[in-house]
């Protein structure tokens, strides 16, 4: 049974974890549930990277901090996704972000997003984080001759507006390196890609070692607003706060609190993970070495080789739950790595799974707090109710950022520069939220045809 955020009534903590390969090559450890009453100053719904980073950020500020999540650990996207570290989220480009609000703003999420990324690598170091950490090339590649265009007009901009470094990859840079299809051009970054499980296992490890107080198997099916903040039901237990910090991000429950309801869009994305490659494959294929992909199509495909010689390839996912593990979604994506691949054609698909990205309607993420003043010297109100989502599936650095600056945002000891568009507003409601899935049908079938 797949969970379905916009069908079932929520996360239950019968469903069972994902048939990952991230999940057959760690095992978390186990979390108790909540099964008495308690009250704690800050609660958090949520126990993925943004709940854990959240956790760690007030704990280290010697507040007093529970966690609840409705399944296991790694459950929601931190057991499902592909580990790449991205510097960015949501979907629009820096140079998109530009056009939207300007340079300063730009620079402005840049810094944010850099700082998430840097957030993560002093956590690896810091904490001692045993997460699978590799580094290696990051190839955007482009599926036509004009993304090719567009794609080098844009590195040029980046690396003389923006700082960022890259190589442009002409085909036949490709074609030398790679025995690839359907590549017009690319660039080549910096990239870097780990094992996402362990990354959240880590993040509870070094919470609870910090003070947190976690609970597992003990979904949230009740936010109540009381005289002295809010009172938080489970199915065998409650917790009373003082603020409540919602990390459920695409998970989160289609009816559960006016400041997130209808706020985003649940969408599913796949992955399958390969057989290691055998010499023969890596030799005409040239996915030698850990290293990862993302192209320019509107439903992007992603892979990276892993360190075990496995290939992991993803991309978009069936519009409803409960399709989620179709033979036909399965083919899909197999066949599209064999063009890009045809080498490949043959090789065993050992893991399949999906999980939901949270796409917010304007495509940025936003981290606000419901009672706050847009000051931050406002005096802090004593109840409050905030969260992060919005990733649009890039949240490997990103979400747990985002944990920490809504954990400093409730303590009102943040430095974050309120101005930005992810702190300003609330998520933007879909203005016909029940015609979701049949504009996602829409745009799908549109972008088989504009992808050719
Ligand atoms: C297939 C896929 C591939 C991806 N690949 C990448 C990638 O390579 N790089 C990248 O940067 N990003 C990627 N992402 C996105 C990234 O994984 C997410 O942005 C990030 O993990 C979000 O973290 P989170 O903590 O906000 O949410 P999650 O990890 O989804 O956690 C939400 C948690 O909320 C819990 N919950 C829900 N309802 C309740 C309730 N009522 N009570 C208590 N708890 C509840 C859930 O059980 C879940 O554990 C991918 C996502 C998917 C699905």
């Amino acid at each position: 049974m797949t969970y379905d955020p916009l069908i079932s009534r929520g996360v239950s903590s019968s469903l069972p974890a994902a048939l990952s390969y991230w999940h057959a090559t760690h095992q978390p450890m186990a979390q108790p549930p909540l099964h008495k009453k308690i009250s704690t100053d800050y609660l958090i719904i949520g126990g993925g990277y943004t709940g854990l980073s959240a956790a760690i950020t007030l704990a280290q500020a010697k507040q007093d901090v529970t966690l609840l999540d409705a399944n296991s650990l790694g459950f929601g996207c931190a057991g499902r996704n592909g580990g790449f570290i991205l510097s960015g989220s949501g979907r629009l480009s820096l140079s998109a972000i530009e056009n939207k609000w300007g340079y300063a703003v730009a620079k402005g999420m840049q810094g944010e997003f850099d700082e998430a990324v840097s957030l993560l690598n002093q956590r690896i170091t810091d904490f001692n984080m045993q997460v699978d950490l590799v580094e290696g090339p990051y190839l955007k590649l482009a599926h036509n001759v004009k993304q090719a265009e567009q794609l080098c007009a844009s590195a040029k901009h980046l690396a003389s507006n923006f700082n960022v470094p890259s190589t442009t990859l002409t085909p036949k840079d490709l074609s030398a390196r790679f025995g690839i299809e359907g590549a017009y051009g690319g660039v080549e970054l910096e990239g870097a890609c780990l094992h996402p499980l362990k990354l959240a296992s880590e993040y509870a490890r070094v919470a609870k070692e910090l003070g947190a107080t976690l609970f597992y198997d003990s979904p949230a099916i009740r936010i109540e607003k009381q005289k002295t903040g809010y009172l938080v039901t489970t199915p065998s237990g409650s917790v009373s706060a003082k603020h409540i910090l919602i990390a459920t991000n695409a998970y989160t429950p289609k009816r559960f609190h006016e400041s997130v309801d209808n706020k985003q869009f649940p969408v599913q994305s796949s992955i399958f993970v390969t057989a290691p490659l055998n010499d023969e494959q890596r030799a005409s294929t040239g996915l030698t070495t850990p290293m990862s992909f993302m192209d320019t199509r509107m439903m992007k495909y992603y892979y990276r080789v892993l360190p075990d010689g496995r290939l992991l390839f993803g991309g978009r996912g069936a519009v409803k739950g409960k399709d989620a593990d179709n033979a036909t979604e399965k083919k899909r994506l197999y066949d599209a790595m064999v063009k890009s691949f045809p080498a490949l054609k043959g090789i065993a698909m050992d893991y399949f799974w999906s999980g939901w990205v949270s796409v917010s309607l304007d495509s940025m993420p936003r981290i606000f707090v419901n009672s706050e003043a847009s000051s931050n010297n406002a005096k802090r109100s004593a109840y409050s109710i905030g969260y992060a989502m919005g990733y649009c599936g890039s949240g490997v650095s990103f979400a747990a950022f985002a944990g920490q600056r809504l954990a400093q945002r409730m303590m009102g000891t943040s430095d974050v520069d309120l101005s930005l568009p992810i702190y300003q507003s609330p998520l933007k409601t879909y203005p016909f939220p029940k015609a979701r899935r049949l504009a996602l049908h829409g745009l799908y079938q549109w972008a088989k045809i504009a992808e050719r």
